[in-house]
């Protein structure tokens, strides 16, 4: 395959834009997918923290509102019924507990709700022995309570109208049932699916999760959870226990014992966001790059086109074809200044290679054909005649006149020769003051008159040296006198010989051999 300028400059041109169009479909994928990874990474934080923010509030009002129920005078009746009615009212008007409780200073449940026959059973967990401790509003650690769940203790203390101790009211939170805390819990960043949370106590346990079984795993070891037990917020990437790689933001909230709260995204989230913008670039850029090389095509064309069209020219000329140049289009600088220069140059050479060959083939003092030029001229040869003819003394008129003046005299003779000769015949100076004239397509009667009127010429015109000069003619005749050209050279200049032999200032016609 040739490889032309348009071709390399198409080529050139391909690559940059497959070049522009990758760099800047991976450098947008490179800037989305890190400011996809940042924004997740703050929305996180923040909703950790906002998450916080609610609970604390939440376990606020849970407090609060055990609070005021421990002041209730039910719980200074001494029957049982009359509180499990406030303990049921308690647990049915939020959806604050799965369970409600009053327990007397020694740990017997007085009545609980919804289950009604736990009476009289001594609570030894370590919520109750919490609450029973601290005599105050009080949330447990998370512990497994007496049906063998993992459950949080919310308690206010009872008082009698004297100030005595007599038990707590308790509402007691089971981690994996359903019930306000989990729906706040459960929630999660609204355009985020895949973001979840989860929640550990202080120690690292985890009390909320969505996956029910991780529910009392402890993960002290997470890098964020050891954050939070520092009691630390923010955001980091981070590697789950699954080997996930994990885009996390988290907060404690102090109220709910310290618990800590991590929002997290699978950091593979951001994968498809990014694939599908650099989709949309693509989708916005790959018509764009189409008319861009369209257009570039077109335009490359036309000045491609110029430089092909001159680079042909070259060619041909030196093939010795010609084309016409003005249909070279040169409509820029450079292409214009190329063609004008090469034209110049074409031209300049092919004067002076026609000089050169009109020189080789001239005689330099008459400018007729010299000898060798008889090789390069074509005419019928088998059919023609020529006349060979030699001045007569020409060594005297050297010897009187000096050679200048000699020169003069052959200037003339070659003068008058070319006017009494037709435009087809060729005439040659074939040695010193020896002439030959070709006469293509002549009979030899013809030829003789011409040689005839020649001479006679010759014979009454007075030359540069003020007088006439003479001739001797040999004449020859293919087909008459001689079958090859040589041969008919050789009869003519016998012919000639023979003229000078007899006397000088006559014709002979060269015998048949
Ligand atoms: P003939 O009648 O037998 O031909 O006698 P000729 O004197 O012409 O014969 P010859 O061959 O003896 O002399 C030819 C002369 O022509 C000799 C040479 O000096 C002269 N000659 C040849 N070429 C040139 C030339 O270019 N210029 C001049 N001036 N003389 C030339
Ligand atoms: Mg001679
Ligand atoms: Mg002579």
């Amino acid at each position: 395959m040739r490889l032309s300028i348009k071709l390399l400059i198409l080529g050139l041109l391909a690559f940059a834009m497959l070049g522009t169009y990758i760099g800047s479909v991976i450098s947008s994928q490179i800037v989305s997918k890190k400011t996809l990874e940042n924004n997740y990474l703050i929305e996180n934080e923040f909703y950790a923290k906002k998450l916080a923010d609610i609970t604390n509030l939440h376990f606020t009002d849970m407090i609060s509102n055990l609070k005021v129920k421990a002041r209730d005078k039910d719980y200074l009746s001494i029957d049982p019924a009359i509180i499990y009615q406030n303990l049921y009212e308690l647990m049915h008007s939020t959806t604050y507990y799965n369970s409600t409780w009053f327990v007397d200073r020694n740990g017997i449940v007085i009545a609980s709700a919804p289950d009604i026959n736990l009476e009289g059973t001594k609570a030894n967990t370590v919520g109750v022995n919490q609450a029973l401790a601290t005599k105050r509003p009080t949330v447990s650690v998370p512990y497994v309570g007496i049906h063998g769940k993992l459950v949080i203790l919310l308690s206010a203390p009872v008082f009698d109208d004297s100030g005595m101790y007599l038990g707590f009211v308790g509402g007691t939170i089971h981690l994996h049932e359903e019930n306000s805390l989990k729906a706040i819990l459960g929630q999660h960043p609204k355009h985020q699916s895949n973001a979840y949370v989860y929640v550990v106590d202080s120690q690292g346990t985890i009390i909320y999760h969505p996956k029910l079984n991780r529910i009392n795993d402890n993960v002290k070891e997470n890098k964020v959870v050891k954050e939070l037990i520092k009691g630390n917020s923010g955001s980091q990437e981070l590697i789950n226990s699954k080997g996930q790689k994990m885009l996390a933001g988290y907060a404690v909230a102090e109220t709910a014992n310290g618990w800590g709260i991590v929002s997290q995204t699978p950091k593979e989230a951001v994968t498809k966001p990014t694939w599908e913008l650099g989709k949309q670039i693509s989708l916005v850029m790959i018509p764009f790059i189409i008319f861009v090389f369209i257009l570039t095509i077109i335009l490359l064309i036309k000045i491609v086109n110029p430089i092909r069209d001159l680079a042909i020219y070259a060619q041909q000329i030196t093939n010795n074809q010609s084309i016409p140049t003005d249909k070279i289009p040169d409509w820029y600088f450079e292409i214009k200044e190329l063609k004008r220069t090469l034209l110049i140059s074409i031209d300049y050479y092919q004067k002076k290679l026609h000089s050169a060959e009109w020189e080789s083939k001239r005689d330099f003092l008459t400018g007729l054909y010299n000898r060798r030029a008889l090789e390069t001229l074509t005419f019928k040869s088998d059919k023609c005649a020529i006349i060979l003819f030699d001045v007569d003394n020409f060594k005297r008129v050297n010897d009187q006149y000096g050679h200048l003046a000699g020169d003069e005299v052959l200037k003339f003779i070659a003068k008058l020769v070319s006017e009494n000769i037709f435009e087809s015949d060729l005439c040659f100076r074939w040695g010193g003051e020896e002439f030959l004239i070709i006469l293509p397509e002549v009979e030899l009667e013809q030829a003789f008159l011409v040689a005839e009127r020649l001479r006679q010429t010759f014979e009454s015109t007075n030359s540069p040296i003020g007088k006439p000069v003479t001739v001797s003619i040999g004449i020859g005749h293919i087909p008459d006198t001689a079958v090859h050209f040589s041969e008919l050279l050789d009869i003519t200049d016998q012919a000639l010989y023979q003229a000078k032999q007899e006397g000088r200032n006559r014709i002979i016609v060269a015998a048949r051999k």
